[in-house]
Parts: C-alpha cells; sequence; structure tokens
C-alpha cells in the first residue's frame, strides 16, 4: 500500500488522509442503528467538518437520502461537482439568496418569521413551487419558529400557492448529556408543537430530531430522519462513553530534520523549552497555519512508529519541534501522525481537543485548507480538486 509521500513526492509531506470505506461503513452503521422507516441525511457542513464534502457526498449515494449543509455556497459547491443528491440548506438565508436557492433546486430550511418573510416574497415574485422544510425552536434558543409563531406561519403558507412543507425538524441543545431531561423535553416541545401545526392545516410527511449524540443515545422514533454529523467522521458524540465509529482522517508529516542539542539549549519562539539533558529533537514540517494549534506548544504528543514523542517548544506557523530523545532510530524521513492511529496507540480528535479546551468538532473543521486531503480507497489514493483525479 502506498503511502501519500510516495504518491506526491514534490508536495510537502504533510496531508489528512480520508479513508472513504471507513466512510462508508459508518454510513451503513448508523442506517443499521436506525428504526424502521427512518433515514440518513448526511450533515456534510463546514468541507464535511473538514474532510472535503464534495468527495464524501458522492460516497452517500444510496447511502444517504439527502445532504445537508449550513450555507447556499457549501449547496452550489456540491451540485457543481453533479452530487444530485436532495441538498438541504439549514440557513439562514437571506431574501438575496432565495433565487439562486430555487434555481439550482436546494431545500431551504425556513429558521423563522423573518426568513419566511424573506422567501415568501421571492417565491411570490418569481412563481416558484416546490418543498421546504421548517425548523422550530424547542428549546435551542437560536433559530427556528416559536410557538407564538406558529400562527402567523400557517397564514403565510396558505398564502403561498404550489409551497409544499416536506420536513419538519429541530436541533437539540444538550443531546449528549444523557442526565438531562432537557432533549426529551425537547421532543415533546417538538410534539406539540408540530400537532398544533396540524390543528393550523400544517402537515409533513418527514420529521428529523436527532443529531449524533440523539443517535448514539437511540433517541430516534420510527419514520423519523436524522441528521447525522460527527458520529460519520467518527468522531465521539458523547461526553462520555463513546460510541464512536471509526475515525476518517490520519493527519501525518515526516521528520524533516534531526537536532542533537545540549543541556540548557533553549528550542523555538519565546525559548518556551529548555533542555534538561542532552536531548533529540525533531523538526516536523506542520505549523498553526496548518490548524495545528499555537496552544498545543509544550502540551501534545506525536506518534512516530507507534511511540509517542512530546511536543516541545512552540508550535510556529509552519514548523513544529518534538523530543525523540527516547525514541532511538527515530530518522529524517520517517512518518510521524499527528492525529490518526499508529499502530497501536492513537491521538484522537478528542485527545488534542481536551488540550485545547474544545470539541473534537473544531479540531477537524481546523486541519487547515494548505492540508491537502488525500483520499483513499482501498489501493487507490487522490487528491480532491480539477484534473486531481489520477494524479
Ligand atoms: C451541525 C448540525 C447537525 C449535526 O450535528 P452533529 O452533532 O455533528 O451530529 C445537525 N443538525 C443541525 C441543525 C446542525 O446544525
Amino acid at each position: 500500500m502506498s503511502t501519500a509521500s510516495e504518491r506526491f513526492p514534490t508536495r510537502r509531506p504533510t496531508f489528512a488522509e480520508i479513508d472513504l470505506e471507513a466512510f462508508d461503513r459508518n454510513l451503513d452503521a448508523i442506517a443499521a442503528s436506525l428504526p424502521r422507516g427512518s433515514r440518513t441525511i448526511a450533515v456534510l457542513k463546514a468541507d464535511a467538518y473538514g474532510h472535503g464534502a464534495v468527495e464524501l457526498a458522492r460516497r452517500c449515494a444510496g447511502k444517504a437520502d439527502t445532504i445537508a449543509v449550513a450555507l447556499l455556497e457549501e449547496a452550489i459547491e456540491l451540485r457543481d461537482a453533479a452530487i444530485e443528491l436532495p441538498i438541504l440548506i439549514l440557513g439562514p438565508l437571506s431574501a438575496a439568496q432565495f433565487d439562486l436557492v430555487f434555481e439550482k433546486g436546494f431545500t431551504a430550511g425556513i429558521v423563522g418569521p423573518e426568513e419566511m418573510e424573506a422567501f415568501a416574497s421571492r417565491a411570490r415574485a418569481t412563481g416558484w413551487k416546490g418543498e421546504i422544510h421548517l425548523k422550530l425552536d424547542s428549546g435551542m434558543g437560536r433559530m427556528g419558529f416559536l410557538e407564538s409563531d406558529l400562527e402567523a406561519l400557517a397564514r403565510s403558507l396558505r398564502e403561498l400557492d404550489g409551497v409544499t412543507v416536506a420536513g419538519i425538524y429541530t436541533h437539540f441543545a444538550n443531546a449528549p448529556d444523557a442526565e438531562d431531561p432537557f432533549t426529551i423535553e425537547q421532543m415533546e416541545r417538538f410534539d406539540a408543537m408540530t400537532a398544533r401545526l396540524r390543528a393550523l392545516g400544517i402537515e409533513a410527511p418527514l420529521h428529523h430530531l436527532a443529531n449524533s449524540a440523539a443517535i448514539a443515545r437511540g433517541l430516534v422514533r420510527a419514520g423519523e430522519w436524522v441528521r447525522a454529523g460527527i458520529i460519520l467522521y467518527g468522531a465521539e458524540p458523547l461526553e462520555r462513553d463513546a460510541k464512536r465509529l471509526e475515525p476518517l482522517m490520519r493527519w501525518t508529516t515526516r521528520v524533516a530534520r534531526l537536532k542533537e542539542v545540549a543541556p540548557g539549549s533553549s528550542v523555538g519562539y519565546g525559548r518556551s523549552w529548555i533542555a534538561a539533558r542532552p536531548s533529540r529533537i525533531a523538526t516536523l514540517p506542520v505549523g498553526y497555519a496548518d490548524g495545528y494549534g499555537r496552544a498545543l506548544s509544550n502540551q501534545a504528543e506525536v506518534l512516530i512508529g507507534g511511540r509517542r514523542a512530546p511536543v516541545v517548544g512552540r508550535v510556529s506557523m509552519d514548523l513544529i519541534t518534538v523530543d525523540v530523545t527516547d525514541l532511538p532510530g527515530v530518522a529524517a524521513g520517517d512518518e510521524v501522525t499527528l492525529m490518526g492511529r499508529d499502530g497501536d496507540d492513537e491521538i484522537s480528535a478528542e485527545e488534542l481537543a481536551a488540550k485545547l479546551g474544545t470539541i473534537s468538532y473544531e479540531i477537524l473543521c481546523d486541519v487547515g485548507a494548505r492540508v491537502p486531503r488525500i483520499y483513499r480507497d482501498g489501493r487507490r489514493l487522490w487528491i480532491h480538486g480539477p484534473g486531481a483525479r489520477g494524479g
């Protein structure tokens, strides 16, 4: 099996390798965990949480029924790449954006009264007919129609010819915490709100509530669709425990050079690390401009040959330094795992997130645009981009 740096020898050997077969298995595992009649909406916003939305969207055909993104721009990127699955835009959207939404055939998730007004004015002006989803605020408190908005909502919908509500949804505020009854309360509030809408003549064939944490907790009722995000990428949706699927991303680099330093010598900006003993320092071509956070300075570890080495000194823009004194045999050109599995050990997105006081989502999204995403499908490796399929 060739490696990314063998395959792309003229590039800096820092790559995020994405395992597409693992993505297939994750999609299958989610589908298998759902009750009867439930289907997956694959949430590929933010460039599929840093994994590359186009390549992952291509794998969704036949495994997911809809793709969800946050932005109109994200939807356009997928459509321009010939992705044919329905694309739901989670929003918000402005009046100026709706003509494009109509023209490209996207599904807008209408997130509240202001957006409804913008949508209705453009739909009337253009004579557009089609399907929308409605988002209800059952307790997240950011977006969605409130109970008090429903009557006016039903009135505006009645005035729109040819507009069908295909889906009604809501988003959970604290689904990872199984001890917090709030998620169940949100489900009850959603049920009450959809009942109220039904009484007002608004019904949708499709309801979707669950995010990854709710899927992992089994809070999906028969027939409901789910919006699966982080669970698709194999990171942990739950705080404790971990029904984690397979991580897709391995972020690797290679040792650029090795240097012996004497006790008392410092390494890097600000002289934040001083050798306490004769030390061997490996310099690696990755830095905070690649999303390897500066706050990982003197905090994180990397894997070389399946063994751990600490990051010492400051993370610079383009370089980091690790102490390999205790790993005899490390040589220039050796592969280094920044995130992902190597042998029996793994640096997880959760491990890096804990060091930075954040969540795995942010770690994955932060892997920089300068780091090429390399896609692996069995023995085949490629970089996403125009004409890059084969090379
Ligand atoms: C991002 C997002 C999701 C996916 O959340 P995960 O926790 O990653 O599963 C689902 N629904 C909405 C509305 C979102 O914005």
